[in-house]
């Protein structure tokens, strides 16, 4: 069956395309930890997996996940963007839920194997193939609540997405939570399932009361970032952005948008900010957030407790928020060279 066709029948020619990570990729990769090592990984049919009710996972969320994206390139190459920092974040993760920490070759064996199996699969660029390693704690023990899994599985999902911006960049609608926290303050940097959970109670009342897309913690008052994206003040010739601590996740895109900025000639700050800086500062300037679905989307309205709204500059999408986001695409999308190791070609 040639690619054409292939395509066909996981991107539908329709304008209203399936939402992210709704449509899985046909084959998954898995691997096993037990008796104190790593299995080798085999491939499967994407579908169910049997594991029991006692695994230390579904009671004490020793649970961990990655997400990055493969990019079909015009020469019909498929390349992974930064996996090898993904899968470093994967093994840090790890390391901060005491789980068994997977080697890097084996992940990456794991990953590559998937991207190659599911070629067919990777829809053309703006669209993409998400990559979710994702790893969890087994062993059929319900008394597990203070001692760390003994037996660990570890799977890497794919899923084909298409554009996100299809119906055009939206500027997004942001509530500024400046009392609750995103998650416990250690493991802001663990990408680990409990975090979202902590998060959906603040990010689903935000949204009901005053109609946002997310919120952007500000936990005594110090800026950090959303429910799943990173945050930065855009202007000409700067970018403001939070230092690197454990309170935050520390994204991948961030890295490569501050990586590239300076020759895009904006001069980068990454320290500590507050709430009151950031409102003076989008007075004229801009507000996105970064992450690897979205790359950078662009911040419209802040809105804060009771409701008052703060236009972010003109209230659309910014002229520099849009040139780094497509600067970053370009080498996503293999148009212009990235610097050294950022793709892996499949
Ligand atoms: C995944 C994630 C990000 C973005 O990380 P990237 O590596 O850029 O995709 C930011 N914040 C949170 C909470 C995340 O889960």
């Amino acid at each position: 069956m040639n690619a054409q066709v292939m395509h066909s029948r996981t991107a539908p020619a329709t304008t209203t395309r399936p939402a992210f990570g709704t449509v899985m990729a046909s084959t998954m990769a898995v691997a096993s930890f037990r008796d104190g090592k790593w299995s080798t990984h085999e491939l499967r049919k994407y579908g169910p997996i049997e594991i029991s009710p006692a695994a230390h996972a579904l009671h004490y969320g020793s649970t961990l996940f990655e997400g990055f994206k493969a990019y079909r390139w015009a020469d019909g190459s498929i390349n992974i963007f930064r996996m090898d920092r993904h899968i470093a974040r994967m093994r840090q993760s790890a390391q901060g839920l005491v789980m068994p920490e997977p080697d890097v070759a084996l992940v990456a064996a794991m990953v590559t194997a998937v991207v190659d199996r599911v070629r067919n699969e990777v829809p053309e660029a703006p669209g993409a193939l998400y990559l979710r390693p994702m790893l969890f704690g087994l062993g059929a023990s319900i008394g597990g609540a203070s001692a760390p899994p003994a037996e660990a599985m570890l799977i890497v999902l794919a899923s084909p997405v298409w554009d996100y911006f299809a119906s055009g960049p939206k500027a997004l609608r942001i509530y500024v939570e400046e009392k609750a926290t995103r998650c416990a303050s250690h493991l802001g940097m663990i990408k680990t399932g409990g975090n979202y959970a902590a998060a959906m109670g603040p990010t689903m009342a935000a949204r009901q009361k005053y109609q946002v897309d997310q919120v952007l913690f500000c936990p005594g008052g110090e800026v950090q970032e959303t429910g799943a994206a990173n945050f930065l003040l855009i202007k000409e010739g700067k970018i403001l952005t939070r230092s690197l601590d454990t309170t935050f996740l520390h994204g991948v895109t961030r890295d490569s948008l501050l990586t590239i900025a300076p020759d895009l000639g904006f001069k980068v700050e990454e320290r500590v900010f507050t709430v009151e800086e950031m409102l003076d500062w989008v007075k004229d300037g801009e507000a996105a957030l970064s992450g690897t679905a979205a790359v950078l989307a662009g911040v419209g309205t802040l809105v804060r407790i009771g409701g008052s709204e703060i236009k972010v500059g003109s209230g659309e999408v910014g002229p520099h928020t849009r040139r780094l986001r497509n600067a970053l695409l370009a080498m996503q999308q293999g148009e212009v060279p990235t610097p050294a190791g950022w793709t892996t070609r499949v």
